[in-house]
This record gives structure tokens, C-alpha cells and sequence, in this order.
């Protein structure tokens, strides 16, 4: 069994970008510049944005962090994004979600210029993704295929069941795994919470990718030999053993799954490090495509 160590290769990535931000600099290039706009103070969103704005000091971007007060009408977050769009310095922009009910969350992303739109969430980058055009790919289905291609898990002709059809996650990944590309060439089931007789179809799986968002949803029963195993799942799970009274579990059950797996990533230090590293490279591609 191989982990499929996503802090490792994210660090990798990161290493990457910073030298290639170093090189911009000695050619008299701007840093890439990414701005994250977080409304309310939901805790798991500000440790995803915090995250994002560490990672851009470790490369050398330049980042800007706009927090709104939860109460931050529709219009006023509408206008917040205008400014971004167009503010020349910002190569890229994200929109944290989720955003607190009264706002209208497909407004405020059809609102983000497509070329600052590094979450890859706006129609014309799903269009252009569902096309196999150049775009922002989505960053955590990004960082799958990453992570698939870095450790050479072959794909072309495999099985791959993908569990959640989210417009993040499970929906782009089987669409990419599917298309002509590395980590792609795969037969794709895509399956949700209407899907009758999961087992069945997990259990033909040579890959699993699991977006579901249930902790340890996935047992060993549900899988056959030599599976790889691709756990998205991050919940919070009640643990008074902890410090902060919580720890984070995947939607899959390492302990039966992962004796039956030839690959596995791990939660935490699986896919979650991966994305963020994937919004740096989208981030970079679209300093590069404005600035270049
Ligand atoms: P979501 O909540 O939007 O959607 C869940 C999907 O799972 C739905 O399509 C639903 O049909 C399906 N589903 C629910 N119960 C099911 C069942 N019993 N059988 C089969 N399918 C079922 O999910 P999301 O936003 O894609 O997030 C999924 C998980 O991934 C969450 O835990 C989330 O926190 C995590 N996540 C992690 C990262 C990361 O960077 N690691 C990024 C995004 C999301």
C-alpha cells in the first residue's frame, strides 16, 4: 500500500512556484497577486482562507485578504467584486464559500471575470473545462489528477467510481477523469444520494474517488483489491480527546479500507493540501496570461 502524500507533493508544488516567482523577479516581472473575500466568520472557511493566504507568502505572491461582516448585503459584495475585476494588480480572485443565505451565491459567481476566476467556478470555466480547452481547472479535482499523475497511478482504461456529483468536486472530476489527458482515459461512474446498490458499483471500482462529505462512509466491505482510493471528505468529528474538541475525518474508513488498497490518500494530508497548491498554479497561469 502507498500513501498518496498530498502535504509532501503540495510542498513540492509550492517549491515549484516559488522559483518560478523568483524567476519573474530577476526578469523584472510582477509576483503573482491572489485576493481571497471571506464574508462572515464561519471557522472552517477562515482556516481554508487563512491557509490560502499562508501559502502565498511561502511562494512569494502577493495576497489580499478582504474580510466582510456577515451582514454584508448582496449588492455591497456585488460591488466588492466589481472592484477586484477591475483592479489591475489582482491576477486572481476567490469568493469563500459558503456565503450566508441572504446572498445569492450563482449571482456572485457569475459576477467574477472569468480570467480572474481561479476557483474555475464560473460557466465559462466549466464550459471550457467540459470543452478540454486551456482554462482554470477547478482546484481540487486539479490537485486529484496531480496527485494521480505525480505518483504514476495509471488511469487509461480504469474503473473509476466517483461518490457526490457537487459542482466542485464530484461533478469536474468525472467529467476530467473521463476525457482525453494524463490521469484521464478512465471509465467514469459518477454516483450521489440516489444511487441504488452502491456497493455493487464500488466494488468494481479500480479507483475511488470519494466526495460525499460522510465520515468514514466507505468500508472495507465496499472495495476490492488493489483499489486506489482518493478520500475528499473533510468533517469535523465530535472527539473530547482533542484540544479543540473536534478532529477531522474523511468520508473513507482507513483502517479496513486501506490493507485492500495499492494507493490511498490520507485526511489530513491527502487531497486538502493539494488544493491549495492547485489555486497557486491557477493563480500563476493567470498572472502569466495577463501579464505576459
Ligand atoms: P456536497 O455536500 O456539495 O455534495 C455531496 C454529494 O454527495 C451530493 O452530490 C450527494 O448526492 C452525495 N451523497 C450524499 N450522500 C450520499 C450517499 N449516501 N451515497 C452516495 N452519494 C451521496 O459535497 P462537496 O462540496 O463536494 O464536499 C464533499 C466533501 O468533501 C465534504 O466533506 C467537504 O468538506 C470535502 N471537500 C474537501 C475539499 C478538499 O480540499 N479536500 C474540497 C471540497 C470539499
Amino acid at each position: 500500500m502507498t500513501i498518496l502524500d498530498g502535504k509532501q507533493t503540495s510542498t513540492n508544488i509550492k517549491n515549484e512556484l516559488k522559483e518560478e516567482v523568483q524567476l519573474r523577479k530577476e526578469k523584472g516581472l510582477k509576483a503573482p497577486h491572489l485576493a481571497a473575500v471571506i464574508v462572515g466568520n464561519d471557522g472552517a472557511s477562515m482556516t481554508y482562507v487563512s491557509s490560502k493566504v499562508k501559502a502565498c507568502d511561502f511562494v512569494g505572491y502577493d495576497s489580499t485578504l478582504i474580510e466582510l461582516p456577515s451582514e454584508t448585503t448582496e449588492e455591497e459584495l456585488l460591488n466588492q467584486i466589481s472592484d477586484l475585476n477591475n483592479n489591475p494588480d489582482i491576477d486572481g480572485f476567490i469568493v469563500q464559500l459558503p456565503l450566508p443565505k441572504h446572498i445569492d451565491e450563482q449571482k456572485v459567481l457569475l459576477a467574477v471575470d472569468p480570467d480572474k476566476d481561479v476557483d474555475g467556478f464560473h460557466p465559462t470555466n466549466v464550459g471550457k473545462m467540459t470543452l478540454n480547452l486551456s482554462t482554470f481547472l477547478p482546484a481540487t479535482p486539479y490537485g486529484i489528477l496531480e496527485l494521480l499523475e505525480r505518483y504514476e497511478v495509471e488511469t487509461s482504461g480504469k474503473n473509476v467510481v466517483v461518490i457526490g456529483r457537487s459542482h466542485i468536486v464530484g461533478s469536474p472530476m468525472s467529467i476530467l477523469m473521463s476525457q482525453k489527458r494524463p490521469a484521464g482515459n478512465a471509465t467514469v461512474t459518477i454516483t450521489h444520494s440516489r444511487t441504488k446498490n452502491l456497493t455493487e458499483i464500488t466494488r468494481e471500482a479500480d479507483i475511488i474517488v470519494a466526495a460525499l462529505g460522510k465520515a468514514e462512509f466507505l468500508t472495507g466491505d465496499m472495495v476490492k483489491d488493489g483499489v486506489t482510493i482518493i478520500d475528499v471528505g473533510i468533517t469535523r468529528v465530535e472527539d473530547a480527546s482533542k484540544k479543540r474538541g473536534y478532529r477531522l475525518a474523511g468520508d473513507v474508513d482507513f483502517a479496513s479500507v486501506s490493507p485492500k488498497a495499492e494507493f490511498i490518500t490520507p485526511v489530513p494530508g491527502g487531497v486538502g493540501p493539494m488544493t491549495i497548491a492547485m489555486l497557486l498554479k491557477n493563480t500563476m497561469l493567470a498572472c502569466q496570461r495577463r501579464n505576459d
